[in-house]
């Protein structure tokens, strides 16, 4: 049955008073901890949780930039970067760059399993595109960038199916997490051997119940952006499944893409 407006935004506020309950209740038991560094006990700032200093390095991508890429506009309506690395992508957002507290925030969760760090980072996710979602995207799916399962198994979890869950919850969109498969082991993109990223992600990926995303607007998730060639191997199997457009939602921006001027 199709959920009313009023409906929905009770859902959403309903679920968020739970969620800030639950927190509280946590907090009691286990002190808060800074999700950047690990400190504990300091006064944490009220937003993201963040201790001062992680708080100052965290280096924001701020709202209101391009359409497409979502960096900020060389003048109104003008985007001066390239816009190629996006192909077969709809649009693409990231609210942090991969330095200072974004990486750290990246690692802490990704190598040490922090979820404080999960938590701040699918937050400020759903921040920056929530706040800026068009229509025909508010009933699109959540999809995850998958690990191979050798490396899922190896980390104990696969954490941009961790992101795109937790975006899901607080977008009250679907999560079909797992309909991506990831055929072949690759190398991490960052690996010095790696001489393509294209060609290192090529093929890499299946999609394996096509029927989730045929007609379906899909939402990439994962956790870094770099060049963007995991992304668009992703995209282009998911639109050859029939899916109709994807967005790519990532935590943090490693680089930005080249500007044309
Ligand atoms: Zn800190
Ligand atoms: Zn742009």
């Amino acid at each position: 049955m199709l959920m009313g407006t009023k409906q929905l935004g009770a859902r959403i506020v309903y679920r968020r008073l739970v969620r800030e309950l639950k927190a509280a209740c946590l907090d009691l038991v286990l002190p808060p901890h800074c999700p950047g560094c690990g400190a504990g006990r300091g006064e944490l700032d009220a937003g993201y949780r963040l201790c001062r200093p992680c708080r100052v390095h965290l280096e924001g991508i701020p709202p209101g930039g391009c359409r497409r890429c979502g960096e900020p506009l060389a003048a109104p309506g003008r985007c001066s970067y390239d816009h190629r690395p996006l192909q077969g992508i709809a649009f693409a957002r990231a609210p942090f760059r991969y330095r200072g507290t974004g990486g750290a925030l990246v690692r802490r969760f990704k190598l040490a399993g922090d979820f404080g760090a999960l938590s701040l980072l699918a937050k400020a996710m759903a921040e920056v595109v929530g706040s800026s979602l068009m229509p025909e995207w508010r009933h699109a799916r959540i999809v995850a960038v998958p690990l191979h399962r050798l490396r899922r198994r190896a980390r104990g979890f696969d954490q941009a199916e961790l992101l795109a869950q937790a975006v899901a919850t607080r977008l009250s969109l679907c999560c079909v997490a797992s309909c991506l498969r990831r055929s072949r082991a690759t190398r991490p993109q960052g690996d010095p051997r790696v001489l393509s990223r294209a060609l290192n992600v090529d093929g890499a990926f299946e999609v394996e119940r096509p029927q989730v995303v045929c007609g379906q607007r899909i939402v990439l998730i994962d956790d870094v952006t770099t060049s963007g060639a995991t992304a668009r191997a992703c995209a282009r199997v998911l639109l050859a499944a029939g899916a109709h457009e994807v967005a790519l939602l990532t935590s943090c921006r490693a680089r930005t893409l080249s500007a044309t001027l």
